[in-house]
């Protein structure tokens, strides 16, 4: 959902470079022998992410020649890429790419560890592959299990592949009651075409960020309650939208489409809200 740069990386490099340490020789030639099935793998996916048909791809021609989708994630990717020092250097790389550790699914949690784009457990030929490689918080990790896309709607938002981060789309606003809570939604910029469109939302669903964002903005505001009740009590309301208006100014600057952003837009556009809103009157 929030972009990260492509991985330097291919998928064969990748691959040649988990299995070389590989200790055993008899398993490291049957690995060695499976290379070219690797990388036509990467070859299939990438194909299938540029034509949105990353739905059709069947795990039966993702497997690595001769060699179990089991065994190939513990040989290829437990070992050789979480545990051997070379491999692991291409996972800290990947591990490395956001910046701030911000997790790039929900733009808010602390990157722990890779997820397989698409599964590992149906998918093995993709299991060191870069591009099905993406950082991602505890919970994201967990809330996309291992979930292959079902139809071209269902296929997450890719931060390698899906650059959507140059327009705005997060919008929030302001639910009038006491205690005052944001409803956060996506507003698809004209330019979306309707499949964009579902694909963001079900991304919003599966991530829960609404229910993510709503809880985040709502401990903001009772940080800033104080300073809020005093800008009204001394300057009235303009100097309560000038302030939050100056809020959502500089966190637009650092990030286009973060909740604290449309956080503080919501809050600066609506005149009951800088009436007092917070107040729970
Ligand atoms: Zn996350």
């Amino acid at each position: 959902m929030w972009p990260l740069p492509r991985p330097a990386f291919s998928a064969r490099t990748s691959y040649d470079t988990c299995v070389g340490s590989t200790q055993s020789k008899n398993r490291r030639e049957k690995l060695q022998k499976a290379a070219d099935s690797a990388e036509q793998a990467g070859r299939r996916f990438r194909k299938a992410a540029a034509k949105s048909t990353l739905h059709k791809l069947r795990p039966e021609a993702f497997q690595l020649q001769g060699i179990t989708g089991g065994d190939a994630v513990t040989w290829a990717y437990e070992n050789g890429m979480v545990s051997t020092m070379k491999g692991r250097r291409i996972y800290d790389r990947l591990m490395a790419a956001p910046a701030h550790d911000i997790c790039p699914l929900c733009g808010q949690g602390m990157v722990k560890s890779l997820d397989h784009f698409l599964p590992k457990s149906e998918f093995a030929a993709l299991c060191v592959d870069p591009l099905n490689l993406i950082p991602a918080c505890v919970d994201c990790n967990k809330a996309k299990g291992d979930q292959a896309p079902e139809s071209p709607e269902t296929v997450t938002l890719h931060p390698y592949l899906d650059n959507i981060d140059d327009h705005p789309w997060l919008t929030a606003r302001v639910v009038q009651e006491a205690p005052t809570w944001l409803e956060y939604f996506i507003t698809p910029p004209g330019h979306w075409d309707t499949l964009l469109t579902s694909r963001a939302s079900h991304h919003f669903e599966v991530f829960n960020l609404a229910e993510l964002y709503s809880a985040q903005a709502g401990r903001t505001l009772n940080s800033i309650r104080l300073q809020l009740t005093d800008l009204l009590e001394e300057t009235g309301p303009q100097s309560v939208r000038a302030y939050l208006e100056g809020e959502a100014r500089t966190r637009r600057a650092a990030r286009l489409n973060g909740w604290e952003t449309a956080a503080y837009q919501a809050w600066a556009e609506d005149d009951w809200f800088c009436a007092g809103g917070w107040t729970g009157i």
